[in-house]
């Protein structure tokens, strides 16, 4: 695979039709988003093809929501097939793909019962209430008391209530006044956990490994220990496994990859394959049994098309042989920060990760997380800054280990650019 030999005569313009759909953006959409100069029109596996036939390598994967990559022929299949039979009834009736969507899910997670949403946004509302409710009728608190602990650094998705408990200043100013009721402690502290812990508190929330704010991977301990303090003060751990869950580490969940099991597990990104919008709280029934009829909601949530594509998903999921996705993210894992770490020095300053997932912090005197992203694109790679001069590494699971050997390369190559760029000839190795 020759991914930096084409792509070197790749121009830096954005002309021509990609810049004719960036000025649709630009003048008819919100622009609550600073994309990449690339428009895409066709996608296949780890690769995207954009408007004017220029191929990458997608590393950014969605965010993780395509970590089967694009167009899997057994999800697709799937959609096809529930297209042509139903697509929405409304939970006002029932349909032949919820029931079993959930008891295989929960089969898949050792779990009694699962809620169907739609976004992890939503999915980590629906815990909140649900960890709310739970507080006032199992444990006792007082009506309208309940707090709950979270970690600074997270993210958890955009709404009020979430953006609320945020502490990236660009997530939450000018968004107030916020939902009371939670309370932040730094990130990868149990002690502060502990310490924070009230009568009143019902759950503690937080990611098992932080994607947004740089695939941030906890010391071993850290996810024993907030088990261990939930366990001691009665309150619910609940694991925001959005981003983490589904295979991006290798593991079916983070979590468990730590020895450690969660009562309440929000699942969303890669759970409609990249094709439906798709998420879940799942639970014991001890916990999920405080909602009753008419207490929560959702329109679209469990439909049967996202429920179908849903079922092909936990088949991937379930295969945990040597040829399934999981498999394959912990053969390709390693291989992936090794190669990173051979970049410290020339351009890298630190990376991080586990499973096909990586911070990489740039030497800032390169640029900004942008500007690397900029240049990896010319280079035929896609991916994403988090922030500072931080990018992350998230291709989808069916990468091959050329492929991804060759992002790496492209990189590289990219961070050389950039070096050669600012004078910094030392760096480019
Ligand atoms: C992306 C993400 C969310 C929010 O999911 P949306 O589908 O964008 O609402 C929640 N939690 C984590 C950990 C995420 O990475």
């Amino acid at each position: 695979m020759t991914l930096t030999e084409p792509a070197t005569a790749r121009s830096t313009e954005t002309t021509g039709t990609t810049g004719l759909h960036e000025a649709l953006l630009h003048e008819h959409s919100a622009h609550n988003y600073h994309p990449l100069p690339v428009v895409v029109a066709e996608a296949e596996g780890a690769w995207v093809t954009d408007v004017e036939g220029r191929r990458y390598l997608d590393c950014l994967a969605g965010y993780s929501a395509l970590n089967f990559g694009h167009r899997h022929p057994v999800l697709v299949a799937a959609a096809h097939r529930q297209l042509d039979r139903v697509t929405l009834t409304s939970r006002a009736f029932g349909s032949d793909q919820l029931g079993p969507w959930c008891a295989e899910l929960s089969a898949l997670l050792g779990k009694q019962m699962v809620l169907p949403m739609n976004t992890g946004a939503e999915a980590v509302e629906s815990g909140v209430k649900v960890a709310r409710k739970w507080g006032y009728e199992v444990k006792g608190v007082p009506a309208d008391q309940a707090r709950i602990v979270v970690a600074s650094g997270g993210f958890h998705g955009r709404t009020t209530t979430i953006v609320g408990f945020s502490t990236d200043p660009d997530a939450r100013g000018g968004f107030g006044p916020f939902t009371p009721g939670f309370d932040v402690v730094p990130y990868g502290d149990a002690a502060a956990i502990r310490a924070a812990i009230t009568p009143e508190t019902v759950a503690v929330l937080i990611e098992p490994i932080q994607g947004e704010a740089g695939v941030i991977v906890p010391e071993a301990g850290y996810l024993p220990a907030v088990r261990e303090v939930c366990d001691a003060a009665g309150v619910l751990f609940v694991a925001d496994e959005v981003q983490a869950g589904l295979g991006r580490t290798g593991h079916l969940l983070a979590t468990r990859a730590a020895g450690v099991d969660a009562d309440v597990y929000l699942l969303g990104k890669a759970l409609g394959g990249g094709i439906m919008p798709l998420s879940a709280v799942v639970a014991d029934a001890d916990v999920l049994g405080v909602l009753q009829p008419g207490q929560h909601g959702s329109t679209f949530g469990g439909n049967p098309l996202a429920c179908a594509v849903g079922r092909a998903v936990i088949e991937l999921l379930a295969d945990d042989g040597p040829d399934g996705v999981l498999a394959r993210a912990r053969t390709l894992g390693p291989v992936l920060h090794e190669r990173l770490a051979g970049l410290v020095g020339k351009g890298v300053t630190g990376s991080r990760g586990v499973g096909l997932w990586a911070g990489i912090d740039v030497d800032p005197r390169l640029g900004t997380g942008r500007a690397v992203s900029e240049a990896l694109m010319r280079r035929g790679v896609l991916v994403k800054d988090t922030h500072g001069s931080t990018i992350r590494l998230s291709p989808p699971l069916v990468i091959t280990e050329a492929e991804l050997h060759g992002a790496v390369d492209a990189l590289e190559a990219a961070l050389a650019d950039l070096a050669g760029l600012a004078g910094l000839a030392g760096l480019a190795g």
